[in-house]
């Protein structure tokens, strides 16, 4: 019989992803589901992008690459950096992986203990905590609610901290909550870490181009220097570009960190494609302009979803500065009686009978970290988003 490895026991697959087939299932059986689950644009790659990639395989760049990625890729995201972020990297301290989710799993590979701990602002993109618990360390969850713009505060940092602590992670723009850190948000982390030298700091700055009303990104390493040589600053393709299948993301580090982290990837993929990473570079290298076209488009959707779930009787939602979500409050729709006679008494159960009876698809806040809420992706159309968000309306206004 078939035995797993102990490692993957209290792992399972993705909810998110769950739930995407549960949706499909009831599509394929006649059901007109809307999916707000996954976080995707649904914008298409820019064609220069795609035209790039056709021109490295026309010219035979169809081999494996160098390790780290090609020297042009590692140039111009040390181009990117330079100019977007304020940060200067050297070759060696950039590294390029099948999607930011591998850069992750190599950072936590190559530097993590068994027992060794890692702190998780939560609500947390789920990806973090298993690639923790992967790779052998503790994750070590820190709640940080709506009514404290869901970022984790200096107080709750220091509390957290331990001897054993290697990581904290911090993602901004925020999977799932959308919450931004600016400058004054992170200042005092950062304090907190420069007293602590034992902790790394890993950046995920996967969404800085999705940020609204004038909000500004900044990034730890390049707010401050001091903390520079034990930060991992991690960005990607794939949201920015509209590049989610083609897997290419990136990180800026100390060469050290850089080297270990290689050192993992050298026996798992080798490479990342390398005609995505061709693609790539026209991406970073390409028209920028577009971007803040998509952010518009954005915005009005942010507008559009959170005005209309505030509207919706027992749903409460902060405005998120960024990304494309919304983390809806959803703690006063459990416990009651839905016309059907049951009782939901978790978010998971409230997603479930939505998905059921309104036919839309949201994830449960708990698949985060965090119960009590649930996350609408909403990179759809304005038309699709009007009405799912009427399904939902519609559905709460049962629950008495
Ligand atoms: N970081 C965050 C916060 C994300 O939400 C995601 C995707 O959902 C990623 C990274 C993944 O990026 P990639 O497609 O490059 O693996």
């Amino acid at each position: 019989t078939f035995r797993p490895a102990e490692r993957i026991a209290s792992l399972g697959v993705s909810e998110i992803l769950q739930i995407g087939a549960r949706a499909s299932a009831r599509k394929a059986a006649g059901h007109d589901v809307i999916t707000l689950g996954a976080g995707e644009p649904d914008f298409d790659t820019p064609d220069h992008v795609k035209q790039a990639a056709w021109d490295a395989m026309q010219a035979g760049e169809t081999k494996y690459t160098a390790l780290t990625g090609t020297t042009a890729l590692k140039d111009a995201i040390a181009r990117k950096f330079s100019r977007e972020n304020g940060i200067s990297y050297a070759s060696d301290e950039i590294i390029a992986c099948t999607g930011a989710k591998q850069v992750i799993y190599n950072a936590m590979m190559a530097t993590l203990d068994p027992g060794d701990e890692v702190i998780i602002p939560t609500p947390y993109w789920v990806t973090y905590s298993d690639i923790v618990e992967l790779c052998g360390g503790i994750p070590v969850l820190v709640r940080c609610e709506a009514d404290q713009g869901f970022r984790l505060t200096a107080d709750q940092l220091r509390r957290a901290i331990t001897d054993k602590t290697r990581w904290l992670m911090l993602n901004s723009p925020s999977n799932p909550s959308g919450a931004a850190y600016a400058a004054p948000d992170l200042c005092p982390l950062i304090d907190v870490l420069l007293e602590n030298p034992q902790v790394w700091l890993m950046v995920d700055d996967m969404y800085e181009h999705i940020l609204y009303d004038d909000f500004r990104h900044v990034t730890p390493a390049a707010l401050c220097p001091s903390i520079a040589p034990r930060t991992l600053t991690i960005n990607g393709v794939s949201k920015a570009f509209a590049m989610t299948g083609w897997r290419l993301g990136y990180a800026g580090g100390p060469a050290d960190l850089i080297s270990a982290m290689a050192i993992i990837q050298s026996q798992s993929t080798s490479c990342p494609s390398s005609i995505t990473q061709a693609a790539a570079i026209a991406a970073l290298d390409g028209p920028q302009d577009f971007l803040a076209d998509r952010r518009d488009s954005f915005c009005q959707r942010r507008d559009l979803v959170v005005n209309r779930l505030n509207d919706t009787p027992g749903l409460s939602c902060r405005r998120p500065e960024g990304a494309f979500y919304a983390f809806a409050e959803c703690n006063d729709l459990l416990g009651v009686q839905t016309p059907e006679g049951g009782v939901l008494t978790t978010d998971r159960a409230l997603c479930n009978w939505l998905l059921e009876t309104a036919d839309v698809a949201v994830i449960p806040g708990s698949a985060f970290g965090l119960p009590g809420y649930f996350r609408i992706s909403y990179a759809a159309s304005i038309e699709t988003l009007e009405t799912a968000l009427t399904r939902i309306e519609q559905a709460c206004r049962q629950l008495s």
